[in-house]
């Protein structure tokens, strides 16, 4: 394993270089926000009318058409959804410096080949392992999120240097920053918010609640069981470990999970995660997700309003509203 760190940048790699970030959301905002904070000099590109534009100008930067931030940006991060950005690259590939780096917080679009770059280009990848909302508070806290270096392609010989330079202006050489390639980030990403953080995660909760509720207990009563209180066993984690986790909670808790966590995700599960691996790996996953969103996304529409409509959501939202502190936007 390769770790770099504040040692490893040379930070004249981007400074006073133009940065180009197309993409004001999670991600976008974020990387843009540290990086000028940083010194750098940000151009943030945003599509006619876009609904971010506010925000962008708001926050202090500068906004152009994609086409014209990304016109002799020495670095174009492309941090639209990754549906979008094959096309968003299109715009742009005629109007990018000759070798440029084209900068990527996840791999898909690479790995899976639906973005195939200029050859003079460099390709690298800064991939925090965070929400951009992390990225963002954590870099004003003087802290950083941990994050993934991948290199593609590196035609100026500058490539690993201007992507740690990247790295330390959104703050992830705080935390660190591990060398991986394009494949092994997008198959990991790609499986952890499936089989464990998103997928996992909700599907563990929500199945723990109605249980609960289909046994005769109160809705309310089971939502602060299977929702609320899971942040603060993740907070454990999170911090300390397994090891803290052990140390924080009650002997009884502690035998409960012994004894009846693996009866709940077992060599079966574990079996099924397995596949999920596979279909990411083998290319299934990104057939499939592609062709949802060439179809307009009906299934993906679908299924969000169903887990929306699920009523762990009416008694959470009736709960929350009593606890004003908590960030519900
Ligand atoms: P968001 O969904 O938050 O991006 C929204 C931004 O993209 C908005 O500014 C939006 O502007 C713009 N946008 C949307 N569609 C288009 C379009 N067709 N053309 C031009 N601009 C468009 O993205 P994320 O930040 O979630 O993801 C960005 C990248 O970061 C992805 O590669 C993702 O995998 C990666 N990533 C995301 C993480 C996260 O926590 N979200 C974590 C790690 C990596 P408008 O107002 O015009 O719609
Ligand atoms: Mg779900």
């Amino acid at each position: 394993m390769k770790m770099y760190g504040k040692a490893d940048v040379d930070t004249a790699a981007l400074e006073g270089k133009k940065i180009a970030i197309i993409g004001y959301g999670s991600q976008g905002r974020a990387h843009a926000s540290n990086l000028k904070d940083s010194g750098h000099n940000v151009v943030v590109g945003l599509r006619e009318g876009s609904g971010s534009q506010a925000a962008a100008e708001n926050d202090g930067h500068t906004v152009q058409t994609p086409v014209d931030a990304a016109s002799d940006a020495a670095l174009v991060a492309l941090l639209t959804p990754d549906t979008t950005q094959a096309a968003v690259y299109k715009e742009i590939e005629g109007h990018l410096a000759e070798g440029a780096a084209l900068l990527f917080a996840h791999g898909f679009n690479i790995h899976f080949g639906q973005i195939e770059p200029r050859a003079d280009l460099d390709v690298v990848m800064i991939a925090p392992k965070g929400p951009g909302d992390l990225v963002r508070r954590q870099y004003l806290a003087g802290q950083g999120v941990p994050s993934l270096v991948a290199i593609a392609e590196d035609k100026t010989g500058t490539a690993l240097s201007r992507a740690l330079a990247y790295a330390d202006g959104i703050g992830g050489t705080r935390a660190g920053v591990i060398e991986t390639t394009f494949k092994e980030e997008t198959e990991t990403d790609l499986f952890g918010e499936q089989a464990v953080l998103c997928g996992g995660a909700t599907e563990l909760v929500v199945k723990g609640f109605e249980t609960l509720v289909e046994a005769g207990y109160q809705p309310e009563v089971a939502y602060y069981e299977c929702m609320h209180e899971l942040k603060l066993i993740v907070d454990l984690l999170h911090e300390g470990g397994l090891k803290k986790m052990h140390e924080f909670i009650s002997d009884t808790a502690l035998w409960g999970d012994h004894i009846s966590g693996p009866r709940v995700v077992d060599d079966s599960a574990k079996a099924r995660m397995k596949d999920v691996l596979t279909d990411i790996q083998d290319g299934t996953f990104a057939r499939e997700w592609i062709a949802e969103n060439e179809a307009g996304m009906p299934e993906f529409k679908k299924r969000s309003a169903e887990d929306l409509a699920h009523p762990i959501e009416e008694v959470g939202t009736r709960l929350r509203s009593q606890m004003p502190w908590l960030n519900q936007d």
